[in-house]
């Protein structure tokens, strides 16, 4: 298959790399001039996708996102599918949609679980919106690019699903930081912690596949000094989006609310910024109460 590519960064350059070396045909572009291996690159986005069945971008934001399918669906190829894996917005995933449907294209938004380490070893998580007709395209390049890919409905969906997962990974992470942190004051181990509470009901992900307490537990970014794994920075994008999307849909969601503030703090104004999200823990540990 045809295949162009926009947007080669830290994710989507491993991705690119996979579809060539299953023996795809794939044409890239990215305005940092980066590229992937096996990977033809183009000098403009639009001479990328002039003869590709399936478009996928992989980038930064909706507004660039909405600026990229701006500037190449009037140069893709009727029937064409305009695949984006970015992590976005609703409101955009669904413009964008709308875009590729009056232009007699099709359209899937498919933000991705896994991180760079499931990019680049073909593990993602797609979790997918868009049309039965547009998954069915898009299910063999999902397959390589990863391991499992959930259709969730209609145009946003994926995106939906992605920062309600999200959200909700944020919200334990910090709940499993502050009970670490409360369990040490009340001088209890965090080894015995970590037993009693991944076989209790407050066990989720967070504490026993990515515990935030050095030593303990499974190995994770705290055993390697919070380096990230998944980034705090990246941690508050999708908690703006799940705000944003809260505020718009009038979803009363104070939990994420927290979260979305805590993490602003972390990052904004503190040494959160490009610390894994589950530095959380030293960061409460360190702090007294109402600080
Ligand atoms: P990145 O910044 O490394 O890559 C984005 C790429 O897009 C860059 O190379 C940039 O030059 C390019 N780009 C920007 N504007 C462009 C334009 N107008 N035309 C062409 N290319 C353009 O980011 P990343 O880590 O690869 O993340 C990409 C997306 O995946 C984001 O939406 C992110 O939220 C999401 N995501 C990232 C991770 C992760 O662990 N990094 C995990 C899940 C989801």
């Amino acid at each position: 298959m045809n295949i162009a590519f926009i947007g080669l960064g830290n994710m989507g350059a491993p991705m690119a790399a996979n579809l060539a070396k299953a023996g795809h045909t794939v044409t890239g572009f990215d305005v940092a001039g980066t590229t992937a291996e096996g990977v033809t690159m183009a000098d403009t986005a639009a001479k990328a996708v002039k003869d590709a069945a399936v478009v996928i971008t992989m980038l930064p934001n909706g507004q660039i996102l909405r600026d990229v399918a701006a500037d190449i669906i009037p140069h893709m190829a009727k029937g064409a599918v305009l695949l984006d894996c970015s992590t976005v917005d609703v409101d955009s995933a669904r413009a964008v949609a709308e875009l590729c449907t009056q232009s007699g294209l099709l359209a899937l938004d498919a933000p991705v679980s896994g991180g760079i380490g499931g990019a680049a070893g073909g593990t993602l998580t797609f979790m997918v919106g868009g049309s039965d007709d547009a998954f069915a395209i898009g299910k063999p390049l999902f397959d390589i690019m990863g391991q499992k890919a959930v259709h969730c409905g209609a145009s946003g969906n994926g995106q939906a699903a992605k920062i309600c997962n999200n959200m909700i990974l944020g919200v334990t992470m910090i709940a499993t930081c502050e009970a670490f942190s409360l369990a040490d004051k009340l001088g209890l181990s965090r080894e015995a912690m970590f037993d009693v509470v991944s076989t209790s009901s407050g066990y989720s992900w967070s504490m026993n596949a990515y515990c935030p307490a050095p030593g303990v537990g499974p190995q994770s970014p705290a055993d390697n000094d919070y380096k990230p794994g998944f980034a705090a920075d990246l941690m508050l994008k999708d908690l703006r989006l799940s705000q944003q999307a809260a505020e718009a849909a009038d979803a009363d969601t104070p939990m994420g609310e927290a979260a979305c503030e805590l993490y602003r703090q972390f990052v904004e104004a503190e040494d959160g910024k490009g610390r894994d999200f589950s530095a959380m823990l030293p960061r409460l540990a360190a702090r007294k109460r109402g600080e």
